[in-house]
């Protein structure tokens, strides 16, 4: 049995894999459409997505008919087991959602706001949290709102369900996705308390990539890069404060994340609607800080400012920020951690 076991082993090889993600977009218009066409356009083998699936209006949204008009237009053919009206969907589930506050129906007031999310879509495990492998890449979605039955903070029942998962998996790349980002310089900010701030770098993960606020940032902290990637489609939003580690900011168009990972590495790229790549980063399966970061970056963020805005200018100087410097898009604003809105 042991012979059988090794030659399985050693002839196990992950086939290269090339993942979309998209976050905040699920809404019935051009700009969703867009982000959609950029997607698909990749030929990705999945697509991923960090939460908000469903921003359609009023009494959809929520609802089968919401989830139809935000995902399954676009997205029917990667969805396994789809019972909507656009197509058969997929043999084979290629569609990994997470949940965000809209399809948990914008409050944590109702239990079962998030059922005809979990209805819509046929996933492994939980469901509104769950692990998969997709060839080189361990992905681990999260639910990262308050209301989650198992909890969403760092010593949660889901938060120790990552820590043994991330554990015993061997994959070259462990991928975690939430809606809300541990860290954010957005609108939305940084996440109250340290409802996200897991210990992600000390239980193997590599990158951890979520949404919620409606741009494009890099962040390397606490031996993680943490991206968030809200340019789905939705309405495109400000920078305030720079956090601390901030390596790349973006707001000037809409786009997605293409990730394409061998065995020895991961390459992450954000794409914009109009074919500009805005940002690349490499990663090694030997671990350690992806190229390029830069380890000083915003030192002195809005983190290290006792709180004030205002610092957010200067966390910036010296930084490699091309994007910054692209886009001229820093605003420095009232800090305001709004995370659940
Ligand atoms: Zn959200």
């Amino acid at each position: 049995m042991w012979l059988v076991l090794s030659l399985l082993l050693s002839t196990a090889h992950a086939e290269d894999v090339r993942i979309a993600v998209i976050g905040d977009y699920g809404d019935d218009d051009d700009d969703s459409r867009e982000v959609a066409d950029l997607v698909i356009g990749w030929s990705p083998d999945h697509i991923v997505t960090v939460g908000d699936n469903d921003y359609s209006d009023g009494a959809y949204r929520g609802t089968f008919e919401g989830l139809e008009l935000g995902v399954g237009q676009f997205y029917a053919d990667f969805i396994g087991d789809y019972q909507g009206e656009h197509g058969a969907g997929s043999d084979d589930n290629r569609f990994w959602p997470a949940p965000g506050d809209h399809d948990w129906g914008d409050t944590c007031d109702d239990p079962e706001g998030l059922d005809d999310y979990l209805a819509y879509f046929t996933l492994p495990g939980k469901e509104r949290y769950y692990e998969v492998r997709l060839g080189p890449v361990h992905l681990f979605s999260l639910d990262s709102m308050e209301c989650e039955p198992d909890g969403a903070t760092a010593d949660s029942v889901q938060a120790l369900w990552l820590r043994d998962a991330a554990a015993a998996s061997d994959a070259p790349f462990k991928v975690v996705t939430s809606h809300h980002p541990p860290w954010s310089s957005g609108e939305h900010g940084t996440s109250d308390g340290e409802h996200m701030q897991w210990p992600f770098a000390e239980w193997g993960i590599d990158l951890v990539i979520a949404g919620h606020d409606h741009d494009y940032e890099r962040i390397w902290r606490d031996d993680v890069t943490v991206v968030v990637n809200g340019l789905g489609g939705l309405d495109r939003r400000d920078f305030e404060c720079a956090v601390q580690g901030s390596q790349a900011q973006f707001n000037e168009a809409h786009g997605a994340v293409r990730i394409d990972a061998s065995d020895t590495e991961l390459v992450l790229r954000f794409l914009t609607v109009d074919g500009d790549e805005i940002d690349m980063v490499t990663f090694s399966a030997e671990g350690g800080m992806p190229s390029p970061t830069d380890p000083d970056a915003g030192e002195t963020g809005v983190d290290a400012c006792a709180g004030g805005c205002g610092c957010d200018s200067s966390a910036l100087a010296g930084a490699p920020f091309l994007l910054a410097a692209l886009a001229g898009l820093f605003v420095a604003r009232r800090q305001r951690p709004d995370w659940l809105s």
